[in-house]
């Protein structure tokens, strides 16, 4: 599980790190009865719930100060996977994903009309409203708007605390799940890399999974997590991730992304190029788990 990489490091009291701990317990709990993608969704779910992070009723808010979610799913098998963009009617649009996945063609809904599939999805519908900190965050941000121009400003939000999980489950199918405010002050319409499939999380039953964080726009532009998958035909998750790393801070330079990974045997990577990415995963060694925030393991 991750929770971000735009957002420097924090202590262990930080709620995150307890939030980043619960999330994959949450994770874990699905995968007794349930697949990769269960728990993925699960972990992720439970990220959504907490308020603490970008994403669900955390999440950051555009330059009208609005919440606009992205979020996505995908499963190795036989590449099963969807995404759905600016949603406005539930804090859980990474259930509303999984019905897309499991209920449609199709791999992208974005806008207003997902309203009609959160219903049909047996999800709350209910009108986003920003967090008491996300209204806090903007009123500062937007004082400082009416100094320099909004359109610029969206330049100093690169990435915020998206949150997003892989996992493989018992029968050795490999899944992803990612959801996400997107950038402070992005423009109203705006989509992010967290709702498309080989961006912002890719799964390959004969490869592994892979998560991302960050600059949407330059996460896109390199296919940050499909290439990732593929570093894994020749190399271990943490190589992997490390690579796809190395490519688009050469590409699109550095301070823009994070990345977790898992292979097929259920070995974890990680890397990034900000200053800290806090992220959680079960530690067979150790037989609990484990959550960091810098650059240790
Ligand atoms: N990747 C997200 C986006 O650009 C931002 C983040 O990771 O915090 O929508």
């Amino acid at each position: 599980m991750h929770g971000g990489a735009g957002s420097g490091r924090y202590r262990e009291e930080d709620p995150r790190f307890a939030g980043l701990v619960g999330a994959v317990e949450a994770g874990l709990a699905a995968m007794k009865k349930g697949s990769g993608t269960d728990g993925a969704v699960a972990a992720v779910g439970s990220m959504e719930d907490s308020g603490l992070f970008n994403c669900g009723r955390g999440a950051c808010l555009t330059a009208e100060g609005r919440v606009e979610l992205d979020a996505a799913v995908m499963s190795g098998d036989g590449l099963a996977g969807a995404g759905v963009g600016n949603v406005t009617s539930t804090h859980r649009p990474v259930a509303l994903a999984r019905w897309v996945m499991d209920n449609t063609e199709h791999v992208l809904l974005v806008g207003e009309r997902t309203r009609d599939y959160v219903k049909l999805a047996r999800l709350e519908v209910e009108e986003l409203t920003p967090s008491e900190a996300s209204a806090a965050r903007f009123e500062a941000i937007s004082k400082e708007a009416r100094h320099r121009g909004a359109l610029r400003l969206v330049r100093r939000f690169k990435t915020g605390d998206t949150v997003g999980a892989v996992a493989v489950g018992s029968d050795g199918v490999p899944a992803a799940a990612v959801s996400t405010g997107g950038r402070w002050m992005k423009l109203p319409g705006r989509v992010g890399d967290s709702a498309i499939l080989g961006a912002g999380l890719f799964a390959d039953s004969k490869l592994g999974a892979a998560c991302a964080t960050g600059t949407g726009e330059d996460i896109i532009r390199v296919g940050l997590c499909m290439r990732a998958c593929e570093y894994m035909e020749a190399g271990t998750a943490q190589r992997a991730a490390a690579r796809s790393i190395d490519r688009i801070s050469r590409v699109r330079g550095r301070g823009n992304a994070g990345i977790i990974t898992v292979d097929l045997k259920g070995r974890v990577g990680a890397a990034f190029n900000t200053e800290a990415m806090g992220r959680a995963w079960f530690d067979e060694v150790k037989g609990r788990v484990v959550a960091t925030v810098g650059p240790d393991r």
